[in-house]
């Protein structure tokens, strides 16, 4: 049969389109797939926020501007260290109408005092300066100076008008400090946005504060936990729609005379911790509970799972 060398062109032509079109369709048939449907790609980004280092890895490449701008504007709020937030009018006036969000986080900080025997406490935050961690000017007070400005501690000293979200001090000279809640809230409030954003897979690591949300293309996501010594890894964490925070006397502290002081002060005392433990880590549903409860049992020391465990008991303590 002869053909035109029109229809010789149109024929190989077709021929090999189909040949293709056969080929593809075997490899995604077969089973397994000789190749995935979809690629498993990650995608990674990271800024400095809230004084730490932000990490966001996730499938959907919109997760991280979303995380970012969350903590962002939580930042603008309620850091101590930037002068026009909030937390830093309400300091240097002792009585102010804050925004929602952060009568929410400090009524919140109020029942977490009482919960923790008054452990957490974000009215150290004179102390907090005292010892120079705010600005890095490490010093130890003399039993004086810390005897006197243990009389501006206490969460029971701040008086909440919860009709018109005022904050107020009884005391002038009070002070908070929310740098043991601030970041577990916004990962809360960043998870919350992802999941608005139809975003259901996303770890976030906020400078050792972990949410992992959903799971990693079906497996949960892994998490490597750092011990006391860098790099040492102390253990592997598997988690799913949980956050982990860890606080430790390694992370923030000065030496003087042999005497390790850390970032983390006794409310009861006005010293820095020494309750012989190096390091605690909660596992939680909330980022907000394991923030705060990490700092409260590193205050608390090893009795703190017993004294905590029946008014969190899905909560899970670990005690180093
Ligand atoms: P974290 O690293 O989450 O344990 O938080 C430690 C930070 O919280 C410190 O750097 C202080 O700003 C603040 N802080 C220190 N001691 C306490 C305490 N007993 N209760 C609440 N906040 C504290
Ligand atoms: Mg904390």
């Amino acid at each position: 049969m002869a053909f035109s060398a029109k229809t010789r062109k149109f024929l190989v032509a077709f021929l090999i389109t189909a040949w293709s079109i056969a080929l593809i369709y075997s490899a995604l048939h077969s089973h397994p797939p000789k190749f995935p449907l979809k690629a498993k790609r990650l995608y990674h980004d990271n800024r400095l926020l809230m004084g730490t280092f932000w990490e966001v890895t996730s499938p959907n490449k919109q997760a991280s501007g979303i995380v970012f701008s969350e903590a962002s504007s939580i930042e603008q709020l309620l850091s101590k260290y930037i002068p026009a937030s909030e937390i830093s009018r309400l300091n240097r006036l002792g009585k102010l109408k804050v925004s929602a969000d952060t009568f929410y986080i400090i009524k919140k900080s109020l029942e977490y005092y009482r919960q923790t025997q008054g452990a957490f406490d974000i009215t150290v935050a004179p102390l907090v300066d005292l010892w120079g961690f705010t600005n890095q000017n490490f010093q130890e007070p003399g039993a004086d100076k810390i005897r006197a400005v243990l009389n501006l501690v206490g969460s029971d000293k701040i008086i909440l008008h919860e009709k018109d979200n005022v904050v107020e001090f009884k005391l002038p000279g009070m002070k908070i400090d929310l740098g043991a809640i601030a970041k577990g809230f916004a990962l809360d409030c960043a998870v919350k946005k992802l999941k608005e954003n139809n975003v259901h897979s996303c770890l976030i690591n906020a400078g050792g504060q972990i949410y992992a949300l959903g799971d990693n293309f079906g497996q949960s996501w892994k998490i490597a936990i750092q011990g006391a010594r860098k790099p040492e890894i102390t253990g592997i964490l598997k988690l799913k729609n949980k956050s982990a925070s860890t606080s430790g006397n390694y992370e923030q502290f000065f030496l003087k005379a042999g005497t390790r002081y850390c970032h983390i002060i006794n409310p009861k005392t006005g010293y820095p911790v020494n309750s012989g433990i190096t390091s605690v880590t909660i596992i939680d549903d909330s980022g907000l509970t394991a923030d705060v409860l990490s700092t409260a049992v590193f205050v608390l020391g090893k009795d703190g799972e017993k004294i905590l465990k029946n008014k969190f008991p899905r909560t899970r303590f670990y005690i180093k």
